[in-house]
């Protein structure tokens, strides 16, 4: 148990932003720092933290609280996990009274999982420096592989017995639960240990926590998988874990660059030669939540292929997602026969560094070479080439990052660009097509809903006007208005209503408004159309398909319009001037609307029972009055009565 005292002493010393700068880098936006939400997926960060409130809030998906909500909600820890996790952090020394045995069984589930996972670690960490089987064929191993003793303790590696449950008899012997032992499985069903006879590697979660174990096989036995790795539990989720992630997420920061290897021992013997921002992907592809977990601390990944060049076709597929997710990849084959293991080793970190700055290539440059290379003289697989490449560039979101390899493409093929492009659009409309017809099957965008209203004719008027507010704001809210990139455009239309935001009749635009101004008043950056087209409200996400779709499908001579998805340009040019149309007419009758509803509160008032409040309602009627008259004379409409 910790004391409460202990408890206060950690909540008094946390600072919101050096928590959270662990796990996500922030950026300074005005008195606040922001970046991308760890709790949900994004582009541009909605996820805002305060330091002078000491608190967190995101703003695209509501989570928020202070620095203890933000490590027990992202690290899935328990509440004293969590105080021992920032206690450790700055180094406050917990009064904490020891567990009893019985105390231990009632702890709650999820820190018991890691409580045996802890005692597993040390178990097996003992048999690999104090059993004689342990030094003889675990230690040995290692050594062999020539790790130093400091990183075979940072990693708290270890080993497994091969005997049948020695560790799941002393487990139960101290207390823990054979249930939970069976469901982290370090103990198989029949009672004895999963894990025998291999070399243990912990899995680390973000702040450190062992949450699984791989074990590697020493003994040549063609019958047994050369790794096992303990299953999926409530704090072990394979997609979302990288290995080496807590020990290498600073450097990872600090040189803006993550770099993903293949195995457990990569990881291991970069470290040891000093390269730190490493981690271990331990599956073929990455999976999104990975890529989100990486482009939390960096957009810049690279990815180490051993010489062998086995897999790296699939390898290759698997990496479209990170051009959906706009992370810059760079892919490097290591020379024939070697892995980043035996590499490092071979010609040390120095030239290893020097060898992959020199090696590195981007996805499309890397695609092609191997394209090229094993396509040799054949003509036809030359030719199949470029309908390949085109699915990756077509993946790409980035116009300016589509471009450059478009060129790229150009080059090293030889061909006319406007090849290239079609090609790239035909997967494009594909995807398009493909886009609208999955919107068609989700539940329709509710049917419009208007508040009982004794103005129903103004009131479908505006809805037309409503839309387009909402529309301009999803496709071009976070960009510039003007030459100078002082204003932008979600500021511009705010400002022009959020006197009148009231005014609103369709709860849908109504919603994109308020989002938008929740953000101008947060000063934090405003959303793009793919954070709606991403949100998980579907009504959203339909309204912000319709926007992005709706220009192309439309449009009778899109063929013609095909370039519009290889430049910056927004696709309505003139959409200040339309912003600014759409916004007086939409002021001038949402100003009208309230001038009659003001009115009406008017005549029911008694002047003399609530005098204050009467004049309150007087005034704001001449206000109206003026603004409706200056709007007047903008747009060139007459005013009646
Ligand atoms: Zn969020």
């Amino acid at each position: 148990m910790i004391h409460p005292a202990s408890i206060q002493e950690v909540l008094e010393k946390c600072q919101i932003d050096d928590v959270v700068r662990d796990f996500v880098t922030l950026q300074r936006r005005g008195s606040n720092l922001i970046g991308l939400c760890p709790f949900h997926n994004e582009k541009s960060p909605s996820f805002s933290v305060s330091p002078s409130k000491n608190i967190f809030k995101c703003f695209g998906c509501g989570k928020g609280g202070d620095s203890l909500h933000f490590v027990m909600e992202l690290e899935n820890l328990s509440f004293p996990d969590a105080i021992r996790y920032l206690a450790q952090k700055y180094k406050i020394e917990l009064d904490e009274t020891v567990t009893s045995e019985v105390q231990k069984d009632e702890q709650k589930h999820l820190e018991s999982l890691y409580l045996i996972n802890d005692f597993a670690v040390k178990f097996y960490a003992k048999q690999l420096w104090e059993s004689e089987r342990g030094r003889n064929i675990g230690l040995s191993y290692f050594k062999h592989r020539e790790f130093r003793e400091e990183i075979i303790n940072e990693f708290k590696l270890g080993f497994a017995p091969e005997s049948g449950n020695a560790l799941t008899a002393e487990a139960v012997k101290m207390g823990y639960s054979l249930e939970y032992l069976q469901k982290l499985g370090l103990t198989n069903s029949q009672g004895n240990d999963f894990f025998r006879g291999r070399v243990m590697f912990p899995i680390f979660n973000m702040s450190g926590k062992i949450i699984a174990f791989a074990g590697r096989i020493l003994i040549k036995d063609t019958k047994a998988p050369k790794y096992i790795n303990s299953p999926e539990t409530e704090i072990y989720v394979k997609s979302k874990t990288l290995f080496g992630m807590n020990f290498a997420r600073k450097m990872i920061q600090k040189e803006d660059e993550c770099i993903i290897t293949e195995g457990y021992t990569d990881v291991l013997s970069l470290h040891q030669a000093g390269i730190s921002n490493v981690v271990a992907s331990s599956g073929t592809s990455l999976t999104r939540d990975q890529i989100r977990l990486i482009k939390r601390l960096t957009e810049n990944v690279l990815i180490l292929f051993d010489g062998d060049n086995a897999g790296v076709n699939a390898a290759i597929r698997g990496l479209g997602l990170t051009l959906e997710e706009d992370l810059n990849v760079r892919l490097v084959t290591l020379p024939e026969g070697d892995d980043p293991d035996s590499f490092i080793q071979k010609v040390g970190s120095q030239q290893f560094k020097e060898y992959l700055d020199k090696n590195a290539k981007n996805l499309v440059q890397f695609e092609m070479t191997h394209l090229l290379k094993s396509a040799g003289d054949n003509p036809q697989q030359r030719a199949s080439i470029l309908s390949q490449i085109a699915v990756t560039i077509s993946k790409v979101r980035n116009p300016l990052k589509r471009e450059s390899f478009v060129k790229i493409c150009k080059d090293l093929l030889q061909i006319d660009e406007n090849a290239i492009l079609f090609e790239i659009n035909r997967h494009l409309k594909k995807d398009l097509e493909k886009a609208s017809s999955e919107r068609d099957t989700n539940e329709p965008t509710p049917i419009l809903e208007f508040k009982d209203s004794d103005y129903d004719n103004l009131s479908l008027g505006d809805e037309h006007q409503e839309r387009d507010i909402a529309r301009i704001l999803i496709l071009s809210g976070n960009q510039y208005i003007d030459e100078n990139k002082e204003v932008m455009v979600g500021h511009f239309i705010i400002q022009n209503i959020k006197d009148i935001i009231n005014g609103f009749d369709h709860p849908l635009y109504k919603r994109v408004v308020e989002l938008f101004l929740q953000h101008s008043m947060d000063g934090i950056a405003f959303p793009d159309a793919a954070f709606f087209i991403n949100h998980e409200a579907s009504e959203l996400k339909n309204l912000a398909v319709s926007f992005t779709i709706s220009p192309y499908t439309l449009s009778e001579n899109w063929e013609k319009k095909w370039d519009i998805f290889l430049s910056q340009k927004i696709p309505e040019e003139n959409f200040i001037k339309d912003a600014s149309d759409s916004l007086k007419r939409f002021r001038f009758r949402k100003i009208g609307k309230l001038i009659r509803e003001n009115l009406m509160v008017l005549k029911k008032m008694d002047v003399l029972q609530n005098e204050a409040l009467y004049m309150n309602h007087l005034k704001l009627h001449l206000r109206l009055k003026e603004a409706q008259a200056s709007l007047a004379k903008e747009t060139g409409t007459v005013v009646v009565g």
